[in-house]
């Protein structure tokens, strides 16, 4: 069968396909450690999960509006209060099943051939294919780890012309962990606004922060910014629920009506099951958020102490999320049983085959010579990859 222009041109997601490349051969009994998955090690509350078992006992197993119910409306709008005094009304918000799916609803109701979208990088590896398919065309912005992988100013200024529509932020960032202050959100924003671009916010590991940093969102600078930028969201970071498929969209009513038009074409509601669960966990108790967010931040420190000791290694010491991002550039060039490693692809399948130890290379987040560690996992699984890492790299030559 003749596959469309459109798939070919795709590429797999690269954080999946390494996730399953280590779940596959732990199942032929290899040893690996995986650092490549995305997703909290930690379980999905009790509370929670006895408010999807009520729903399913309590018949809740049937269609609901395609947008997501009013009661699961109004647990988003109460908590975009709660955390960051926004305003929004339901007609303003529409769930979808995950942050990936509300971003695809998004690309795919704004865009098309001649749009320019603004995508920093590193990036998550679905921004630019998610752009490609609308047929618009992704612009990357490069960071670099001297400024903390953070925008220049000028820098955005020379990616806009008069074709650019868009620019997706994504902070704390997946996979470099920065964030911006209040301050330097305003100069980005600003920018963006003057140059009338609409601001795609994901804001998906805004709970996960270290230190003194704080989240502001876009949307919470001004009210110009706020009818410029479409929030994104979800549970699957913050309340450890990446199986359940609970995203979100908060912005302007129009773009949420089309982005809801899309989702009754498409994929109809979001599980009935996974919205009652949302419900609870948005209402629910939210402290141990900041437990969980003080762990990422012990098993951060250890990685990045772990990681500028050995030789060839240096790694920005990130601010959120929980990956990091070392730069792997001491490598290039080297050499393993007359193999040269010469990107961060050869690196990362030395790291596999000779360390038993999956992670994800740098490029596909559009950096080269950087590779990411999730350090979503156990202690005791870092520890061991760290001691597997640098046994493997000391037999480079
Ligand atoms: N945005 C970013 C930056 C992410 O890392 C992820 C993780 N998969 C998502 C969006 C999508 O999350 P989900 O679809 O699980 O809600
Ligand atoms: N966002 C996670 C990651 O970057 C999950 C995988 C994905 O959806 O691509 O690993």
């Amino acid at each position: 069968m003749k596959l469309a222009n459109r798939v070919q041109n795709l590429k797999p997601s690269a954080t999946l396909a390494i996730t399953a490349k280590a779940k596959a051969l732990k199942a032929e009994g290899i040893d690996v450690i995986g650092f490549g998955a995305g997703e909290p090690d930690f379980d999905t509350p009790d509370n929670v999960k006895d408010e999807a078992i009520n729903a399913i006992n309590e018949g809740f197993t049937k269609y609901t509006v395609v947008g997501g119910t009013d009661e699961l409306k109004d647990a988003i709008i109460a908590t975009l209060k709660r955390d960051h005094n926004l305003s929004y009304e339901r007609s303003e918000i529409l769930v979808s099943c995950g942050a990936k799916h509300t971003i695809y609803n998004i690309t795919q109701a704004l865009f098309e051939a001649g749009d320019e979208v603004i995508i920093p990088a590193p990036y998550w590896v679905s921004y630019p294919d998610q752009i490609m398919l609308t047929g618009a065309t992704p612009v990357i912005l490069q960071t670099e780890e001297s400024n903390k992988f953070k925008i220049d100013p000028e820098e955005l200024r020379k990616c806009i012309n008069s074709n650019t529509s868009a620019i997706i932020l994504n902070y704390p960032s997946n996979p470099t962990g920065t964030t911006y202050s209040e301050d330097e959100l305003r100069v980005i924003v600003d920018i963006c606004l003057e140059n009338g671009m609409t601001i795609i916010s994901d804001e998906i590991y805004e709970k996960i922060l270290y230190g003194d940093n704080v989240h502001v969102p876009v949307a919470a600078l001004s009210k110009e910014a706020r009818e410029s930028t479409i929030l994104v969201n979800g549970v699957s970071k913050s309340y450890s629920m990446t199986g359940w498929r609970i995203g979100y969209a908060a912005g302007d009513k129009e773009v949420i009506s089309a982005m809801s038009k899309l989702q009754g074409q498409s994929t109809s509601n979001p599980t009935s099951i996974s919205q009652m669960a949302t419900i609870e966990a948005l209402n629910g108790p939210q402290g141990f958020i900041n437990e969980r967010a003080q762990e990422f931040h012990r098993r951060k420190n250890y990685i990045v102490t772990r990681l500028n000791s050995i030789d060839g290694f240096s790694c920005f010491d990130p601010l959120g999320a929980f990956y990091v991002f070392p730069s792997i550039s001491g490598f290039i060039g080297k050499e393993f049983n007359g193999k040269k490693i010469s990107g961060s692809i050869d690196f990362t399948e030395f790291l596999l085959e000779e360390a038993k130890v999956a992670v994800v290379p740098g490029i596909a987040f559009g950096k080269e010579d950087y590779l990411r560690i999730s350090y979503a996992t156990s202690m005791k699984n870092i520890e061991e990859g760290m001691d597997r890492i640098e046994r493997a790299v000391k037999q480079l030559t």
